[in-house]
């Protein structure tokens, strides 16, 4: 059926996504403005979901960070969009990107359905999706956060989640501001 192909297409796109991500000459020595990629992205976004409200808020003159421009977005396209899919009645996003000493404290809140405690620790894994029947309809892979914390961990950065079923989802990243 058409959802089964445009599935396997997701799929397939993933795996690649995942390659790339292994590949070590990724990392070159490109620095990305993240304020100006987080109003881009949100700019586009609200094109594509109009019924969503996306609240950016970046700090002041934030510092050029040590990752390429298409890994940030890829990762916060991936980020969003598990934002956006498991927002509830409540579609109000906030994106924070903060300098809190090294680092640079970029998260993404939602919410939306949240997250039973005993499946947080494994959203992280590979193919892992909370809740087969209610997601497949969403047509999602579960590969989205793997990959995500993959490409952060080629950036020496951290990935974190915390959630309430039913209250909202935070997932939180740091990336270091020099190599
Ligand atoms: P895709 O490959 O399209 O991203 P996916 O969203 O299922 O598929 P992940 O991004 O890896 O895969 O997420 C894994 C699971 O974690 C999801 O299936 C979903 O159950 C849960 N999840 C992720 N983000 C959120 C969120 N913001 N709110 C609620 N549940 C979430």
């Amino acid at each position: 059926s058409l959802q089964e192909v445009t599935r396997l297409k997701k799929l397939i796109n993933d795996l690649l996504h995942i390659t790339r991500a292994e590949h070590p000459r990724l990392i070159n020595e490109e620095k990305t403005d993240i304020s100006e990629t987080l109003h881009q992205l949100v700019k586009n976004l609200e094109i594509v979901h109009p019924d969503y409200n996306l609240f950016l808020e970046v700090g002041q003159r934030l510092p050029k960070i040590p990752i390429s421009r298409q890994h940030m977005e890829q990762i916060m396209i991936i980020l969003l969009d598990n934002a956006i899919q498991y927002s509830s009645n409540n579609k109000e996003i906030w994106i924070t990107a903060m300098l809190e000493g090294e680092e640079m404290i970029i998260s993404v809140v939602d919410s939306g359905i949240g997250i039973r405690s005993e499946d947080l620790a494994k959203v992280f894994n590979r193919f892992y999706r909370v809740d087969q029947a209610r997601s497949r309809e969403n047509g999602g892979t579960g590969l989205g956060l793997s990959i995500a914390q993959r490409l952060i961990k080629k950036y020496n950065g951290t990935i974190s989640i915390e959630s309430q079923e039913g209250v909202g989802t935070t997932v939180k990243m740091a990336l270091p501001c020099s190599i």
